[in-house]
This record gives C-alpha cells, structure tokens and sequence, in this order.
C-alpha cells in the first residue's frame, strides 16, 4: 500500500491510497471516524442559568463545541489509571461566568489547561439579556465518534480513483464534463480535481473515444477536521488503533490450544 498526498492544508488532508482494496479503505474510514478519540464536554453543572435557553439545550450546544485535543496528555476514562473514577489525566475542569447584556462566546469559557480551548472562539453559545447571568462548570473527557457524533474528530470520506482511457480524437473532452474536471494535454487526458470527479460518464456517453472506469485498488480520500486533531494526526492515529487491535487479537489466537 502506498500513499500520495494530493492537498494537504490546517483543515484537510486529500490524498490516493494506491494498491489496497476496497474493504481496507473503509476499515481505514470507519476506524478515523469512530475510533480515534477527542476532547468535548461531558458533564456541565448549572449555578445560574437566567438565558432563554434551558439547561438541556445549553449542555447539547455546549457539548458540540470542538475542544483542541491533547492526545499525549489525556486518556480515555476507561484507560486511565483511575480505572474511570475521574481525575485530571481524563478530566478537564472548565467553568464560565458572564452577566448581560452580553453574548456569550466558546472563547469566554475558561479552562483549567490552556493547551485545552474551542478550536472557533468566536462560537456564539447564548445571548444574555440586561441582569441576566449565566455560571456553570463543566467537565471535558475524550471520547469516541461510535459513542456520539460530538466525539467525531471530522469528516472523512473516499471515493474510487477514476480511470480515464482514451483512444483517437478527444479534443472536444474538456467541454463534456458537466464538472469541468478534465484537462487535455496533448493526447493525455488530465483529472484536474479528483474528488470532483463523480464517474458520471457523461463525457463517455458523449465521446465513443473515451473510456471511464473505477480504480478497484486505488481510493482518493479525504479528511477533513472539525479543529480538534490536526488531518494528518486523525490518520496516523487510527492506524495506531488498528494495530493495536490487530495486537490484541493476535494475543487471543495464541492463547487458543
Ligand atoms: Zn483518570
């Protein structure tokens, strides 16, 4: 298996996973969607809550505030050394005091690690009107994106490498895409974006020239963050995982006589 990176900025990570197979792929996907863990408020305590918003609904927007993840520093509650009883190796203390008018954003909640902070400061959380006041504390843990989507490091999604052949006269092939993805250059047809490419085969319904298929060994992904981990890092991760439980697994069938 080989990768090659495609576009890589703060945010995404495009790249050809290259002589793997399809069930791999999305092993590979699954594990960075729901196996690679991040930071979110869990648990928040009200003081005061004067807003128009409930508690409830203050506590899910609180929790879908993407937290910047510290992988080295925090473990998962069920890994840490307090066997899940909390501490400060799988918990995170923040707490927030604001008084209207005012509008209350995820950069006025003050945590007790400041490695540990809302990837979009500028997140509206509630408007609080005159005299009105807001105080909670609130707890932070890492999860997983199979326990809920506010543990979902970001978004990820592959599609099948397009195979463009061509044969004869295909100058006209530029025109056809209804995407305006592909390039001639000289008698070689280019794919300037590859995930904008969609296989339609509006171009070789067009052309009896040209030829599309799905690559059934290479895969263009793409990873795109929610800010918590960095793109690159959500992959390097789940694969960490993978091995990991490759390791495990490998352990059981030892123990089988
Ligand atoms: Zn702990």
């Amino acid at each position: 298996m080989k990768i090659e990176k495609i576009k890589e900025d703060k945010n995404r990570f495009v790249f050809v996973l290259k002589d793997s197979n399809d069930v791999t792929a999305n092993t590979l996907r699954r594990a960075m969607m729901s196996e690679v863990p991040v930071m979110a408020i869990d648990e928040v305590n009200f003081h005061k809550n004067d807003s128009a918003l409930f508690d409830e609904m203050l506590a899910l927007r609180l929790g879908l505030v993407p937290l910047i993840t510290d992988l080295k520093s925090y473990k998962l509650k069920e890994e840490c050394t307090c066997k899940g009883e909390g501490c400060p190796k799988c918990e995170l203390m923040l707490i927030l005091k604001a008084k209207g008018p005012i509008t209350v954003y995820a950069k006025d909640i003050q945590s007790n690690d400041p490695k540990i902070k809302a990837v979009y400061p500028d997140l509206p959380i509630v408007k609080l009107d005159e005299n009105q006041e807001l105080e909670f504390e609130a707890k932070a843990v890492l999860g997983k994106g199979k326990e809920h989507s506010k543990y979902s490091p970001g978004l990820i999604y592959f599609k099948a490498y397009s195979i463009i052949e061509t044969k004869g006269n295909v100058s006209n092939i530029k025109n056809l895409c209804p995407k305006d993805v592909l390039e001639v250059k000289g008698n070689k047809v280019i794919i300037k974006d590859l995930l904008k490419c969609d296989l339609c085969e509006v171009c070789a319904e067009n052309n009896n020239n040209i030829f599309v298929k799905p690559s059934e060994k290479n895969f263009v992904f793409a990873i795109e963050t929610w800010g918590q981990l960095q793109p690159k890092q959500i992959l390097i991760e789940s694969l960490n995982i993978m091995e990991k439980k490759l390791e495990n697994l490998a352990k059981e069938i030892k123990k089988i006589k």
